[in-house]
């Protein structure tokens, strides 16, 4: 049974009762990144090539975000008494996943670590109840919601929902969904309960669906002193709840590109977020901004900076955390990222399969032909579903670039 959490306003803020500056943290300091996936590996990387050296502390040997640091601590990055420990180690800790447990955080802050994002953001972004209350709290637009902790709740917010003019309803467990998983949509009063079953008797929150022309994200990076820069506007595609691609610039208009840097703007400075905030929203028809969902790390849309920005938001991140002068990040070209999913993998979607070595593989000759492409791929096991890495092209113009990424995303997934 999961505890019944406080609603935003109410949740404690550690780091504000904190009056120790935030020194500049200077390279050759460690970092430490909790979580061993590929948003710690490109932290790693990233921290590494600005002079840093990285502790990764992830449960399992393979972790990609292990074999890119200095040193691999194979324990719960979750665990309390661990990062109380490492803490004592390392001059800032920093988290790649919502998984990890604020208490750890906290441990570490009780006893005077920097932590970023502290426990308090981390409370709120792994929360979707929290979250959704911090928004409302503040006014950032958010789509009509509910919370909802019983059976009998489900069923009132999907009648009143409804009944306001939703013409679906989007229920979300309130913990550990990501990539579309733990969602039900409803599309009737009458589908309340199955969906409650179904998804597994948790808090929720219930959202109207909103109908929106296009998404997008903005990522804000911000330093303990309060400084900012805002990245550029990322235009995204989701396909089956994951992000299938990334464009930059979106192609959003100027008001609604600003609409969007000021609400993620506002999103950072209210949470006192140290590090990146990434802030995902939905453009509706008219032009307004509504926010989906935030994360306080480096975001799946953000790798198109890897290859395309002044600076990526690996660096960025790294940036912030220590306290280091946050410049304007500038688009050098326009670039267009697309996920690969270990759907690649499988015989039946990739017939351009090769073999090598031991294991099949798709066929990344016929997509690096064409000199545009990069490659990133993250060393993990395929399985369907899972971001294995993701392609970067770049061109002269937006449109130039999305006709590449589409024809080797095309090359890959259709039968030769
Ligand atoms: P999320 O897990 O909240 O990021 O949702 C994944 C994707 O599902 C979003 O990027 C949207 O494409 C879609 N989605 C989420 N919430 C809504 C909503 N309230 N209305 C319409 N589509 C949604």
């Amino acid at each position: 049974m999961k505890q019944r959490a406080a609603p935003a306003s109410q949740a404690r803020d550690p780091a504000m009762k904190k009056t120790a500056p935030w020194p500049m943290i200077r390279p050759p300091a460690t970092i430490a990144i909790l979580g061993g996936g590929q948003l710690g590996s490109m932290l790693a990387q990233a921290a590494g090539q600005m002079g840093y050296r990285t502790l990764c502390v992830s449960a399992n040997e393979a972790d990609p975000a292990g074999r890119w640091s200095d040193h691999h601590l194979i324990a719960d990055p979750g665990d309390a008494n661990v990062i109380s420990r490492i803490a004592q180690d390392v001059q800032v800790i920093t988290v790649e996943t919502e998984s990890i447990e604020p208490s750890a955080l906290a441990a570490a802050e009780s006893i005077g670590a920097r932590v970023a994002p502290s426990s308090h953001v981390q409370t709120i972004v792994r929360d979707r109840r929290l979250e959704k209350g911090f928004l409302a709290a503040n006014d950032l637009a958010v789509g009509a919601f509910r919370v909802v902790e019983s059976a009998a709740q489900m069923q009132q917010a999907c009648e009143e929902l409804l009944a306001d003019g939703a013409t679906e309803i989007l229920a979300k467990t309130a913990r550990g969904g990501y990539d579309g998983k733990g969602q039900r949509w409803i599309r009737t009063p009458s589908q309340a309960d199955a969906a409650w079953q179904a998804l597994g008797q948790v808090p929720l929150v219930v959202e109207a669906k909103v109908d929106f022309v296009s998404e997008m994200s903005v990522i804000v990076a911000r330093s303990p002193d309060g400084g900012r820069s805002v990245l550029p506007v990322f235009g995204n595609e989701h396909r089956h709840g994951i992000l299938f691609q990334t464009r930059m610039p979106a192609a959003v208009s100027e008001s609604t590109a600003r609409a969007a840097m000021d609400l993620a703007r506002r999103a950072a400075d209210h949470l006192k977020v140290v590090g990146l905030l990434a802030v995902e929203m939905f453009v509706l028809a008219d032009g307004r901004v509504l926010v989906n969902e935030m994360a306080a790390r480096p975001h799946n849309s953000g790798h198109v900076t890897l290859r395309a920005a002044s600076r990526s938001q690996f660096e960025m991140h790294i940036a912030a955390i220590c306290g280091l002068p946050l410049p304007e990040v500038e688009i050098l070209r326009p670039a267009v990222m697309t996920n690969v999913l270990g759907d690649l993998w499988s015989v039946e979607s990739a017939p351009a399969l090769t073999k090598v070595g031991e294991h099949r593989s798709p066929d990344w000759a016929t997509v690096l032909a064409d000199g545009r492409a990069t490659l990133h791929l993250y060393g993990k096991t395929p399985r369907p579903g899972r971001k294995m890495g993701h392609l970067i092209h770049t061109g002269h113009t937006i449109e130039e670039a999305l006709v590449s990424a589409n024809a080797a995303f095309g090359r890959l997934t259709t039968p030769s």
